[in-house]
């Protein structure tokens, strides 16, 4: 029971003042996205240990590194707010997970919880990468569903370079993990994050695809994902006003939790 223990909770504390320090310095999130994961942070450190905390930095950190690297290169259009993640990102994508640590911490099935975890996880990871990484393909991206080439920063548009940059996060995470836990064997860590994550990104962009609200602009005549776009209220075309960009993540990494629960309760024992 980690979060029973005083030492944990000072050494969360000093951790992740030193992370609440840089972000603020860097500008990795805006406030309200450094107050969120600082309060995402704590729980899954004091509910779950440092196993879990070491899987949410390296998602947290390699994210922003390529989201600076993506945004110095290429720009996306669609975004006003471009690589400064809010607080509406870091529940999207860490409160899956932060609910799995805790339940972590308050129950007797501690690496079945783990599991849960590690699948939200991934999904999440795996979808922030081929989103950052994807938007440096050279070519235009295609739309996951029927396959047309589409504007990069289209929901639901996918590259083949998106995927590998997935996967290439997948792997660091299987490996880091691995190094640190002993809750699960090294070969059920490997097949949960990869399918979870390979799962969560794909259903990521398939529903960007269908059900995620989209807009065109009244002013400039731009497909945007906001329902604002030059000033004013843009016009709604197609999906499901209330289904945007932080939704489809949070189902996302719903459906990468679900995979790995799956695959604890009914493919490994
Ligand atoms: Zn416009």
């Amino acid at each position: 029971m980690t979060y029973l223990d005083l030492f944990t909770h000072l050494e969360a504390l000093a951790v992740l003042t030193v992370i609440f320090i840089l972000s603020l310095r860097f500008r990795f999130v805006d406030i309200g996205g450094i107050i969120t994961s600082s309060i995402v942070g704590y729980l899954i450190y004091v509910f779950g240990g440092r196993e879990y905390f070491l899987a949410l930095l390296t998602f947290y950190l390699i994210s922003v590194v390529f989201t600076k690297i993506r945004v110095r290169r290429v720009k996306n259009l669609q975004n006003k707010e471009d690589g400064v993640r809010g607080w509406r990102n870091v529940i999207a994508n860490g409160g899956v997970a932060t609910v799995a640590a805790v339940m972590a911490g308050l129950s007797t099935h501690e690496e079945l919880f783990f599991a849960v975890y590690l699948g939200a996880i991934s999904s999440a990871f795996a979808d922030t990468l081929a989103t950052e990484i994807g938007l440096l393909y050279p070519k235009m991206p295609r739309l996951i569903t029927n396959m047309k080439e589409v504007k990069p920063g289209t929901p639901g548009a996918v590259t083949p370079l998106g995927y590998l940059g997935g996967l290439a996060g997948l792997t660091i995470l299987t490996l880091l993990t691995s190094l640190v836990q002993k809750r699960l064997p090294v070969n059920e860590v490997a097949v949960t994050v990869y399918s979870s994550g390979l799962v969560g990104m794909t259903i990521d962009s398939l529903l960007g695809a269908s059900i995620q609200a989209k807009y065109r602009c009244t002013v400039c005549g731009k497909l945007t994902e906001s329902p604002h776009h030059c000033g004013k209220s843009a016009e709604h075309l197609k999906g499901f006003k209330l289904i945007d960009t932080h939704t489809v993540n949070f189902i996302a990494t719903l459906v990468g939790a679900t995979v790995a629960l799956t695959i604890l309760r009914y493919i490994s024992y």
